[in-house]
């Protein structure tokens, strides 16, 4: 049984990979709530959608979130009544947003909700958020105290990060799920998705009691490199290492995570870095870790759960 911890994009391509090389029942995929956010009266959970569009192949292929072949007559719509643009909703993906949140209005859990939306995307595999407690992640930045959603959206990344807050945080309880997943005697494998390390993972990972049971598992510990030479593949990753005052470079992930890793994959480029990494008491496997197409996404996994055996 394998755990795979996700954010978005990043994460989606790797679970992809794995949901094609891994039994159903084997595959866990705990995914990251910090982004999602109330909007216009709907509690949208983007990295949850990200994940379960993109496993179900429906995800829009060139912006990595959002549905294939979307319209955006709501959007218009909204536009024309004075009301706010700045975050897209396409007319389909309307309709997961408006139903979680009636049904999160009715009382069901995140979780439930989750697991029936991606069994009715034809999904085998286990889609968990992290928590079904709320978690909401937030910077404070040049421009002051900004949510997430306001940093990462609206103002595109532009302000630089000084801390990141993960509000909610030391009330929230892990998913049951996530809970079983790491419970399981069968659990072989958890792996650390090339997401972002402090947007996607760490809210994860800064779950109370998260990161001990994770160095505490008889399991493999596996990341892959989000960062790749000098830089982020995609999003602020990059951006904030530097602002965080560290290095941009995948020795600097081994580095933050060093605690929890047995191993990480990084590319080949990087291939001089496999010293320094393992000097950290962290195992280094050189691999092509660029995703670009599905072939990409299921060598890579492949290579990923090989490591476990
Ligand atoms: P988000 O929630 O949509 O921001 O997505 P994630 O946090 O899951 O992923 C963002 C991270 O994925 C960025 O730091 C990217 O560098 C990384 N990433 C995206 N595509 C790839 C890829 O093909 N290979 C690797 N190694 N990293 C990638
Ligand atoms: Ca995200």
């Amino acid at each position: 049984m394998i755990i795979a911890l996700s954010g978005g994009v990043g994460g989606a391509k790797l679970s992809f990979g794995l949901s094609q090389v891994v039994a159903p029942d084997d595959l866990k995929i705990i995914v990251n709530t910090g982004d999602d956010f109330e909007h216009m009266g709907l509690h949208v959970s983007p990295d949850i959608d990200t994940v379960c569009y993109t496993l179900a192949k429906i995800a829009n292929p060139k912006t990595g979130w959002g549905l294939v072949d979307e319209t955006w007559k709501f959007m218009h719509a909204t536009e024309r009544l004075g009301g706010p643009t700045w975050f897209q909703l396409g007319d389909q993906d309307l309709a997961t947003h408006v139903l979680r949140t009636e049904r999160l209005r009715l009382g069901h859990s995140l979780s439930d909700i989750t697991r029936d939306f991606s069994q009715r995307l034809g999904l085998t595999c286990a889609i968990i958020p992290m928590s079904d407690d709320p978690v909401r992640t937030e910077v404070d930045s040049s421009l002051g105290r900004l949510k997430f959603q306001d940093y990462f959206v609206r103002h595109h990344c532009e302000p630089v990060v000084t801390k990141i807050i993960y509000q909610g945080i030391e009330r929230a309880v892990p998913s049951d799920s996530f809970t079983q997943a790491l419970s399981d005697s069968r659990l072989k494998l958890i792996v650390f998705c090339p997401s972002n390390p402090f947007l996607s993972l760490d809210p994860i990972l800064h779950l109370p009691g998260i990161a001990q049971r994770v160095r505490d598992s008889k399991a493999k510990v596996v990341a892959v490199s989000p960062i790749i030479g000098n830089a982020a593949v995609k999003g602020p990753a990059a951006k904030m290492l530097q602002e965080l005052g560290m290095q941009v470079s995948a020795y600097e992930i081994a580095r933050y995570y060093q605690d929890l890793l047995d191993c990480i994959f990084i590319d080949k480029i990087d291939a001089h870095l496999t010293p320094l990494i393992e000097a950290l008491g962290v195992k280094v496997v050189v691999s092509s870790i660029l995703m670009k197409d599905d072939a990409d996404r299921t060598r890579l996994a492949r290579e990923v759960l090989e490591y476990s055996v």
